[in-house]
């Protein structure tokens, strides 16, 4: 399994394998040692369809390796590409077995089976009327970093058709996973010993599931439930869309001391004209008074955003707008792109693109300014102490590494027996993308 981009892919692997173990298969880190080998690719970067076809093209040679050798090996196009792409895989490079998008992977054994039987190719791009997860095994692996932390997917897909952005077109309408059933998994997980879940959506606030009562529960609904699973320590979603950060939600980082005090809640551009432009469907100030609301809930909330440069139309005046919400928000944390062109989008054919050297410039300026802040974050929690979840060893030996609430990594000289645990630390330097700190007796909460 070769797993590029979100966390939504790396949980999305996960369940693959799971659905094909029935059939004997099992996970191999060596692709000429597989029999099948599922490339879950992402369709959200620049030339993705070009970095799939050059990956595919070196699995080739293992595959034409294999068989002169008597070996079948199975090629499989998953994830975003697969979607947006089709036929084209297929048209590009023949000796693709199955091309499968992210709402059918439930279907995989068939296909499989398809494959076998017919000897050519299988596709499967359409979005099915019933939902891969009612159709999807238990899930029996957790994505875990040492078994302490874990990512769940509760809701997949999106409506909202920001310009820019492909995802309404490769992972289908917005849809929610019942509640029983996020829960189910939640306790099966938190039981194998996770201390903390992240749930994941590109859409993740807009969750509406159904809940036991049969009414529509929305993210904060199902926070609260989660809140109750005894062992699960701390609770993370992303990512979340502005418009969709309800009143209960932001109610719930008051009430819930295991909603963590750090959001990903990107705005992508700090001008009105230009989030109009983007479809966002919010202003630059709805934006900040959120943040208000947010911050007077829980003050010591820090943020995070992803950040366009050089949408199409962008003027001086707007990328200063930028700039400006940067500064009165301040970011503990942001991600930072050019706008790239996504064919199909509505933006792809927008006229008025931005010159390559002039996002580079902008980029470069607005990076710095959000370097400035992360650092002046990171400083600010000098000197004080604070609850560590220990995850595992530092590169260091003796060295130990967890995140802190606001999920920078923390590393401490401390015992192996730490993992898993939550433990005060004095925190006393920071790196440049990392904490360091010593262990303590008391904690201040956070
Ligand atoms: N649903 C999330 C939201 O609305 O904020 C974002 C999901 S998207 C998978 C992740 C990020 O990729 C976006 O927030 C955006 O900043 C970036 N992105 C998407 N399309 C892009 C494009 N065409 N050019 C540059 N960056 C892009
Ligand atoms: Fe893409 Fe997020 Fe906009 Fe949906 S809300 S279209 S996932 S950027």
């Amino acid at each position: 399994m070769i797993t590029w981009g979100c966390q939504m892919n790396v949980y999305d692997s996960a369940r693959m394998t799971d659905v094909l173990r029935p059939l004997g298969y099992t996970p191999v880190t060596d692709p000429a040692a597989a029999e099948m080998i599922i490339l879950n690719t992402c369709h959200i970067r620049d030339r993705a369809a070009e970095k799939v076809f050059s990956e595919l093209g070196r699995l080739r040679l293992i595959k034409d390796e294999r068989e002169a050798q008597g070996h079948k090996t199975v090629l499989a196009v998953a994830g975003c590409v697969a979607q947006a792409e089709g036929e084209q895989i297929l048209k590009r490079a023949p000796y693709v077995d199955i091309v499968l998008g992210p709402q059918t992977y439930h279907r995989l054994p068939e296909m499989v089976a398809k494959a076998a039987r017919a000897g050519g190719s299988v596709i499967e791009t359409d979005f099915p009327a019933e939902q891969k997860f009612d159709f999807l095994p238990e899930a029996e692996a957790p994505q875990t970093v040492e078994n302490v932390t874990a990512f769940l997917t509760v809701q997949e897909g999106c409506d909202k058709f920001c310009s820019f952005c492909v995802v309404p077109y490769t992972r289908g309408a917005e849809a929610s996973r019942p509640v029983a059933s996020v829960l189910a998994e939640a306790r099966r997980i938190v039981a194998s010993g996770v201390r903390e879940l992240t749930l994941l959506g590109q859409n993740v606030n807009a969750y509406h599931g159904e809940g036991p009562d049969g009414g529509t529960w929305t993210l904060a609904q199902l926070a609260y439930a989660l809140a109750e699973i005894p062992g699960l320590e701390r609770i993370r979603y992303t990512t979340s869309h502005p418009r969709d950060m309800g009143d209960d939600l932001i109610a719930a980082h008051h009430d819930l001391p295991a909603l963590m005090p750090f959001l990903h809640l990107p705005v992508q551009s700090g001008s009105d004209s230009i989030l109009r432009a983007m479809n966002r469907g919010h202003t630059a100030d709805d934006y900040r008074r959120l943040v208000d609301r947010l911050r007077t809930a829980r003050p010591d909330l820090a943020l995070s955003s992803d950040f366009i440069i050089g949408h199409p139309g962008e003027t001086d005046a707007d990328f200063e707008a930028t700039m400006q919400l940067i500064r009165d928000v301040g970011f503990a944390q942001a991600f930072s792109f050019k706008y790239s062109i996504r064919p199909g989008t509505p933006a792809a054919g927008a006229p008025l693109q931005v010159k390559e050297a002039l996002k580079d410039e902008r980029l470069y300026a607005l990076q710095a300014l959000l370097r400035e802040q992360q650092d002046a974050f990171n400083d600010s929690v000098i000197g004080d102490v604070a609850p560590v979840l220990f995850t595992g060893h530092g590169r260091k030996p003796g060295q130990m590494v967890g995140r802190s609430p606001w999920l920078q990594p923390v590393h401490v000289d401390g015992p192996a027996d730490l993992v898993g645990t939550i433990r005060p630390v004095l925190i006393t330097q920071r790196l440049s993308n990392s904490l360091v700190g010593n262990l303590v007796e008391e904690c201040v909460p956070a």
